[in-house]
């Protein structure tokens, strides 16, 4: 059976987008409460104040290479230079550097003073504690040495507030002795999956269920976007019990809700919302797979009781219970909000441009904005755009599909489809 044409009246992707980015800008300009974590525990946290040197960096006048100190005009002519000392990483500054001399020195160690150039190990020559730059080699002042303060000056912001941490900021942060850092509270995401026919990871289901995937799921996308989940008994598709749960989770900083979003007799959510107060800022977009999202907020109640002041209203999404809708309205529209929510200054998706691999199929589907699972080749020849093709899929409950793909193809909504070979834009996890 044909699905019938999209309506025109529900938002474009980028109309939908437009409206979730208004909020993402409201909610990053919000207060939020800051802890103290450890260096040790900060990947994945978001930076709650500025990252400053507490030192020059580099602290000392730095060799870059193993060789010799000197005064770059007198390498220049070539004449032997007496060797005056040797130094290495880890002692202390040496010097002064007496005339017509060198200085032996080894990656990392401080240039002894009145030095102005380091010549390179492998080009001098060596002869009875003299040393000689080998013709027609020149050295230019500063070659080979990282000044003091090059990198920073003590007191300088080496990072904004807002940054997420990884590996580097926290290499960072350890070379200005910061043994914790200050961080945004994690926004608590409220997890609601809805559905009669799910049962738990553990459970063998009977026929007509299967097993909840979306929570496992969902759990994973909100820590990796910097959240912290808040995993919800499933609940079943009636009134009593979606009113039930929506009242649990009106603690939560964001709330993301699946199934039951669909036209179905089922489709339970979006009344239960209503009833609880929300305001919708739309219910459905021309997305294919995820056209049933629902978004909106619910107006703040009492003040007291709100964890983060953020929060001035209390967002919620309804993601459409098949996976890989579920996985692809999180990545485009819940991310973002939940990226701000946590303070993180970097909210938008994360798009690419890749090439589409010589056989590819086309997957248009014109009135719909797509986004297909599809496996990016990263390896590319040098200078060339990786390739990236459609995984095979049984459409958008194909969990299998979503696991084996590593990227998004973003159909654009007027296409027919994708030529092989075209430049296109994929949606990266
Ligand atoms: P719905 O959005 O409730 O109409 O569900 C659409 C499809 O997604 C149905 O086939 C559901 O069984 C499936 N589904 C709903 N919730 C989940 C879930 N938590 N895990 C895996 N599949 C789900
Ligand atoms: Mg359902």
């Amino acid at each position: 059976m044909k699905s019938p044409p999209p309506s025109p009246d529900l938002l474009s992707y980028d109309e939908a987008a437009a409206l979730v980015g208004d909020c993402v800008q409201r909610l990053g300009k919000g207060h939020r409460a800051i802890e103290a974590v450890e260096l040790e525990r900060a990947v994945g946290r978001v930076l709650a104040r500025p990252l400053a040197a507490d030192l020059d960096q580099p602290p000392f006048a730095r060799s870059t290479r193993d060789g010799f100190a000197c005064r770059a005009k007198e390498a220049c002519t070539h004449e032997l230079l007496k060797i005056a000392g040797t130094t290495r990483a880890g002692l202390a500054p040496a010097g002064p550097l007496p005339p017509r001399a060198v200085w032996e020195i080894m990656t990392g160690a401080p240039v002894p003073a009145g030095a102005d150039a380091v010549v390179m190990l492998e080009h001098v020559e060596a002869e009875a504690g003299q040393v000689r730059l080998l013709p027609p080699r020149k050295v230019a002042p500063g070659e080979n040495v990282v000044a003091r303060g090059a990198q920073a000056r003590a007191g300088d912001e080496l990072l904004p507030a807002g940054t997420a941490i990884h590996s580097a900021q926290i290499a960072l942060a350890a070379s200005c002795g910061c043994e914790t850092l200050p961080v945004f509270a994690r926004p608590r995401v409220a997890i609601l999956t809805t559905g009669d026919e799910l049962v738990p990871v553990s459970a063998l289901p009977a026929p007509g269920q299967i097993r909840n995937s979306n929570g496992p799921m969902l759990a994973a996308m909100v820590a990796a976007a910097g959240g912290e989940p808040w995993v919800l008994p499933t609940a079943a598709d009636n009134a009593h019990a979606l009113d039930a749960a929506l009242a649990e989770a009106a603690d939560a900083d964001l709330l993301l809700i699946t199934g039951g979003v669909s036209a179905g007799k089922f489709d339970l959510v979006e009344p239960a919302l209503a009833r609880a107060g929300a305001r919708f800022h739309f219910t459905g977009i021309r997305i294919q797979p995820g056209k049933p999202l629902v978004f909106g907020e619910f107006p703040v109640k009492d003040t007291a009781s709100v964890r983060n002041e953020n929060r001035a209203k209390h967002c919620f999404f309804g993601l459409p219970g098949n996976p890989v809708s579920s996985a692809v309205t999180f990545l485009l529209f819940a991310a973002p909000v939940l990226a701000a929510l946590a303070g993180r200054s970097e909210t938008a998706p994360r798009f690419a441009l890749a090439r589409m691999a010589p056989h590819a199929e086309r997957h248009g589907k014109p009135g719909l904005t797509r986004f297909l699972p599809a496996y990016c080749n990263f390896d590319a020849p040098g200078g060339e755009l990786p390739e990236v093709a459609f995984v095979p899929w049984h459409g958008s409950g194909d969990v299998g599909a979503l696991a084996r793909s590593n990227c998004f193809l973003v159909v654009p909504e007027k296409a027919h489809g994708l030529e092989p070979g075209a430049i296109v834009r994929i949606l990266l996890p």
